[in-house]
């Protein structure tokens, strides 16, 4: 293993000191959403205790002082994802946000009849529901692409797909139940070949690797704070600014406007334009801590650390009868799914709880994905950096426990 102190990182997170069921809480489920570590809780109370008020609008300090802050957290995620500006990051409650707001400004601005989206075969609910329903409204046709039995994209079929009628390409980065990595660079370049805007789900990616945006080339990168140690409530949407600049507002009210009258209003520029209304001040203040808390984690071999402890994970799994990994990716972060051929993953998932292990269990809002690979659900288990090897095999155990138990 490497020298990643997994031990300090764990001191930052009181949660998992408890006991469930009699047992130390072992939790495997960050892929749903991960922990918050003090230094975010702290950034949060302390917004609370010494510089609440709201942004944007009054000339106290108070209100100076939650605007900057605000402003530096947004500042933060663009240095985050390498963003050329900061008024290229939109707030949102998270990537589902991100996503609809997306579809309902550009989506119904720009596409009709003939128009094409094109999706993977992977998506959550969240990048596909949401494109079926501009589709629905617009006319135009969703499209899907395959995967190889790898749980991998089917490039070769994703090219051939791509026509003059390829209006966007919406495509997630890691899948919530595959694990795989896609390769959005190749993605997004071959999409803009064809003339077609890039979306990226973010939400599983951004808390194993760094992501920059310029260099994938993208027009769109969606994520969410609570999948990256920060609270929930809270989302971006990387737009790129030309991109920006064309798009009507998504919802209205305050903070959006330069001028009312009674009969008319002036929108703000990007970014405020896709902020209505009072935003999660406390939350973007709290996104900010969690970002620094990542790259730190980052920069201390989180990345390598984990991919260890994945590995770890899978020769466990393999070495167990009557379980069988869904999909093999080449390139996989954070998340394993498993099938089980002799128990039903509710109860092997109850039986793990009684012994303090939380894992997910089900279709992972991936309907389509489950029902194409033939399966009405699966076993999930996610890995965040405050996990470590002692918990991986106390899951393994408890699962031969399990499954012998049901057999
Ligand atoms: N996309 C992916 C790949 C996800 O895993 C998730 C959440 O699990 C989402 C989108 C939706 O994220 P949120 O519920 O935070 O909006």
């Amino acid at each position: 293993m490497t020298s990643f102190d997994v031990q300090r990182v764990r001191g930052q997170f009181l949660i998992l000191q408890q006991q469930i069921n009699g047992y130390p809480l072992v939790y495997l489920d960050s892929a749903a959403t991960a922990h918050k570590p003090e230094c975010v809780l702290q950034a949060m109370l302390d917004f609370y205790r010494t510089d609440n008020a709201n942004v944007h609008r009054s000339a106290h300090t108070l209100a100076s002082r939650a605007t900057q802050k605000f402003e530096q957290a947004r500042q933060r995620v663009a240095d985050f994802l390498h963003a050329r500006r900061r008024e290229e990051i939109i707030w949102t409650r998270g990537t589902t946000e991100s996503i609809n707001l997306v579809a309902q400004t550009w989506g119904l601005q720009s596409l009709q009849a003939g128009d094409e989206i094109l999706l993977s075969a992977m998506e959550h609910h969240a990048n596909l529901v949401t494109w079926q329903q501009v589709a629905r409204q617009t006319g135009a046709r969703l499209r899907i692409i395959p995967l190889l039995e790898s749980g991998e994209l089917d490039m070769q079929a994703y090219q051939a797909m791509l026509s003059t009628h390829t209006r966007m390409v919406a495509i997630v980065h890691v899948s919530n139940v595959l694990g795989t990595v896609n390769p959005v660079a190749d993605v997004v370049r071959l999409a803009k070949q064809a003339g077609a805007l890039t979306l990226i789900d973010g939400a599983q990616a951004v808390a194993h690797a760094p992501v920059d945006v310029q260099a994938l080339g993208c027009d769109f990168y969606a994520f969410s704070g609570h999948k990256v140690y920060g609270p929930t409530g809270i989302g971006v949407l990387y737009g790129r600014k030309e991109i920006l600049a064309q798009l009507p507002p998504w919802q209205f009210g305050g903070e959006m406007i330069r001028k009312v009258t009674f009969t008319e209003s002036e929108f703000s520029l990007p970014p405020l334009r896709f902020e209505a209304g009072t935003p999660a001040i406390a939350e973007a203040v709290g996104l900010s801590a969690a970002l620094d808390f990542l790259c730190e984690q980052l920069a201390a071999g989180a990345e390598v650390y984990q991919q260890q402890l994945l590995q770890r994970l899978l020769q466990g799994l393999q070495q167990i009868d009557g379980v069988s990994l869904v999909g093999q990716p080449a390139a996989r972060q954070g998340v394993v799914s498993v099938v089980l051929a002799h128990a039903h993953h509710h109860d092997v998932c109850q039986l793990l709880d009684a012994q303090g292990i939380a894992v997910r269990s089900g279709h992972h809002c991936a309907m389509p994905l489950l029902h194409s690979l033939g399966l009405a659900g699966t076993l999930r288990i996610s890995l965040g950096v405050y996990n470590n090897e002692t918990e991986i095999d106390a899951f393994l155990q408890a699962l031969r426990q399990a499954l012998e138990l049901l057999h």
